[in-house]
């Protein structure tokens, strides 16, 4: 057993820092056994050194730079996000030969390639299990239980904070604004959530499951993202008279052509969910992710996708395995890249939809409707038709929510903007893509 310590650098005090810092100094011993050498803590890098938090002053510095660069620090553990000052300082860690444990999703969507070249050059390891669904083991299966299976699909609620407002949507039936407040008063949602309802923080999260699930570099901007402020009361309404719930995904998807020619699509959106679908009814703040392979068949992986304690546990696992290779002298799994699949267009994916529409009520209102759909060979599985009232009680129309099976993104978006021309089509009200019934 090797007694030399591992050095770790933490950088960031903040909800995540504090409990690494924590487990380090109370876990000690276990942790010592479990590596084959002490984990020694050399300093913590923060903005505000003169903050009071608990922890020796002494440990604390502002110069990020030079805390990185000590000879006697091994591992440095990046904990601040966002994207910059933290990819300087990875990349000056990495350059000079230190591992590094990052939960900066942001970051990973964005500069994967470069952080990897830099732990390849450097014969390091970088590990970033916590930058997605927190707590929960998904980088690890991917990238190492599931190294000889393909994996097929990868579909998971990434976001904590948008499921806890849709959730909150579903079981009361408040407005999407009003779920939001609440979120933002619960300290569910950042004082600007932009990151978290219009879906960049999942779409990085795609990005990240994609790279890793599919052996190809998929970074934020090739995910196809939309968010979940257009998601309404009536929505809910009609998904739960459709037998579903309404969630925002993070689809990563191996599609195969006819002639074997293979794709990657990577897209976050909010789609309705069958309540018999296993991410129907993870609920509130929780995460959990679907994966689907050849050989194992389907995974769901299931748990708190965020907080200090829950996203420290995370980066932890990867610290002592780092910690385990540079005692025994081994590195983990590296960057795997080598399927280069071409990214499909969101317009090439096979997806159903739900339309939902105000009509005139007249005679052959429904027929212009299906004729629409089947000019742009959209084939309808359900429809529902609602008469709708004034506020005299008067009839004034009515609400046409149409199912249809599956069809290209693009056909059915085509359909979408010809129902929008037509004469008795007064308002589409809203259109959602559906999830996990391939009929
Ligand atoms: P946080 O509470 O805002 O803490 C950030 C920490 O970084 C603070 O201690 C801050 O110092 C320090 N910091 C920020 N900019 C700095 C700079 N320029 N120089 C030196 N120190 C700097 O953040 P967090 O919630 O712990 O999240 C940390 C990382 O984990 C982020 O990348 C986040 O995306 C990721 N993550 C978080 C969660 C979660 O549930 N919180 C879940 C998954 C992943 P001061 O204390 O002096 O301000």
């Amino acid at each position: 057993m090797s007694e030399k310590a591992i050095g770790v650098a933490v950088l960031g005090l903040g909800n995540v820092g504090t409990e690494v810092v924590r487990i380090i100094e109370e876990s000690a011993a276990d942790l010592e056994a479990r590596i084959g050498a002490p984990l020694e803590l050399r300093g913590v890098g923060v903005r505000r050194v003169a903050k009071d938090r608990g922890v020796p002053v002494g440990m604390l510095t502002d110069d990020i730079e030079a805390l990185v660069s000590r000879d006697d620090v091994d591992i440095v553990v990046e904990l601040m996000g966002p994207v910059e000052p933290a990819r300087k300082a990875i990349m000056a860690a990495l350059e000079q030969g230190k591992s590094v444990v990052t939960a900066n999703k942001a970051l990973m969507a964005q500069s994967t390639g470069e952080l990897a070249q830099a732990a390849e050059k450097a014969r390091v390891d970088l590990y970033f299990e916590a930058a997605v669904a927190g707590a929960i083991p998904v980088i690890r299966p991917l990238t190492q239980s599931l190294a000889g299976d393909t994996v097929l699909r990868v579909a998971g609620i990434v976001n904590g904070t948008t499921n806890y407002i849709l959730s909150a949507m579903n079981d009361t039936g408040a407005s999407y604004e009003d779920a939001l407040a609440d979120a933002s008063a619960l300290g569910y949602a950042e004082a600007d959530p932009t990151a978290d309802v219009e879906g960049y923080d999942a779409a990085a999260k795609a990005a990240i499951l994609a790279s890793i699930a599919f052996h190809t570099r998929v970074t934020a901007d090739d995910v196809y993202r939309e968010g979940i402020t257009k998601v309404s009361a009536a929505d809910f309404e009609s998904a739960k008279a459709l037998g579903c719930n309404i969630k925002l995904l993070a689809i990563c998807e191996r599609l195969t052509s006819g002639k074997g020619k293979q794709r990657v699509s990577a897209r976050v959106y909010p789609a309705l969910v069958p309540l018999d679908h296993p991410l129907a009814s993870v609920n509130g703040a929780f995460n959990a992710v679907v994966v689907e392979a050849e050989a194992a068949g389907r995974l769901m992986f299931y748990g708190q996708g965020a907080g200090g304690a829950p996203t420290a546990s995370a980066v932890m696992g990867d610290l002592v395995m780092a910690a385990r290779n540079r005692v025994q002298g081994g590195r983990g799994p590296r960057e795997s890249k080598y399927a280069k699949l071409p990214i499909a267009s969101i317009g090439a994916i096979p997806t159903r939809y739900y339309v939902n529409m105000n009509v005139k009520d007249q005679p052959g209102v429904l027929s212009a409707v299906a004729a629409e759909f089947s000019r742009h060979e959209v084939s309808i599985a359900e429809v529902r038709q609602q008469g709708m009232t004034d506020n005299e009680g008067e009839p004034c129309g009515a609400q046409i929510v149409v199912v249809t099976h599956q069809a290209t993104d693009a056909a059915l978006s085509e359909t979408v903007e010809a129902l929008a021309e037509l004469d008795v089509v007064q308002n589409i009200n809203s259109v959602l893509r559906m999830e996990g019934a391939t009929a």
